[in-house]
């Protein structure tokens, strides 16, 4: 039989852990009474360097219900990466494993149906939001705009697809190749292949607790997605010198033209004109350039993107 891990990145969620550990363990308890998934399944929280109560909360729960693991990161390292560890933990112990958010916000009935596709042969299956109509109207422009330029890049990403997911053991395996430190996972799974399929849900508000994700985080994790997987910014460089070096034979001509009409006198706007955009041209192109050198820094470093502190997991040998 199946054995599915939750696993459940948490930063400073003391608000909501109480009733997602309910609500979770209620679907659990169900899935294995209906016999789609073994006992040996668990909700594997983990906590994100929270700076709150969440990691006791955790311990406490461990504790009391088998079906609660826990594991604690060393510090916050973010949503991206507390996730990779949660994946390359769980691994270890499960057949497939569901990822999603401590708030609630994803629809849990649907997981049934993650099984089932599971069940079916499917490696991966997406959890896809059916509309965006909760979202604020700046967040659900700034997002679809996202997808369709992510696609204009070349970056295969699924739409409206966040990180509510499943992916089996298989998947899991092949996620662990891939040693970027820049972490965008939702960049990175549809690139590990497998079969795959789609479940649709809606997407509901937080339960408790405010957003992890202020506009900044969102920002950086946006940028990050294009700069990891995209080398188009650096093609559009090259046009953009082509261009230029165009204009400038033309800016060129006219001068000689006007040279020899002797007006060149008059050249004074079209040099502050060309001055002010080449300089502009070429800080944007360093500034783009600089961004892959930052990533290439960062990526040769091959820093640990997580380092785990404590593993609660519970296991029968040592409960009964
Ligand atoms: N999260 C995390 N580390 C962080 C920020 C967020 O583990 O540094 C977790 C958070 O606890 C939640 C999930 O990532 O389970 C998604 O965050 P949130 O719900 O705040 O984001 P939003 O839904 O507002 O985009
Ligand atoms: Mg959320």
């Amino acid at each position: 039989m199946t054995t599915v891990y939750f696993v459940i990145p948490c930063y400073n969620e003391e608000e909501v852990l109480p009733e997602t550990v309910k609500r979770l363990t209620d679907k659990l308890e169900k899935l294995i009474h209906v016999g789609k998934v073994s006992t040996d399944s668990r909700m594997l929280f983990v906590d994100d360097g929270s700076k709150d109560k969440t990691w006791s909360l955790i311990e406490g729960f461990s504790s009391e219900n088998r079906y609660a693991a826990g594991l604690k990161l060393s510090r916050n390292r973010g949503h991206q990466n507390a996730l990779l560890a949660g994946l390359m933990t769980a691994r270890k112990y499960c057949d497939c494993a569901i990822s999603l958010d401590a708030d609630l916000q994803d629809d849990i009935n649907v997981i049934d149906q993650f099984i089932d596709k599971y069940n079916d042969g499917c490696e991966i299956v997406y959890g896809v939001r059916s509309s965006r109509e909760k979202d604020s109207a700046f967040k659900r422009g700034t997002a679809q705009g996202y997808y369709k330029f992510m696609k204009m890049l070349g970056v295969e990403i699924v739409y409206n697809h966040a990180d509510y997911r499943l992916m089996g053991s298989r998947a899991l395996e092949a996620l662990s190749e891939y040693k970027e430190v820049n972490l965008f996972l939702r960049g990175i799974v549809p690139l590990i292949g497998f079969r795959s399929d789609y479940v649709y849900y809606e997407r509901s508000e937080r339960f408790a607790g405010e957003s992890k994700y202020p506009l900044k985080k969102m920002i950086k994790f946006a940028v990050d997605g294009i700069t990891s997987f995209s080398v188009k910014p650096l093609k559009i460089i090259f046009n953009i010198g082509i261009i230029v070096c165009l204009l400038s034979i033309i800016f060129f001509i006219y001068a000689i033209v006007s040279f020899a009409a002797g007006s060149s006198a008059a050249g004074w706007a079209s040099t502050i004109c060309s001055i002010w955009f080449l300089g502009g041209v070429q800080m944007l192109c360093i500034g783009i350039v600089g961004t892959y050198v930052g990533k290439i820094y960062s990526e040769v470093k091959r820093r640990p993107r997580f380092t785990v502190e404590k593993l609660l997991i519970h296991q029968d040998s040592e409960t009964e």
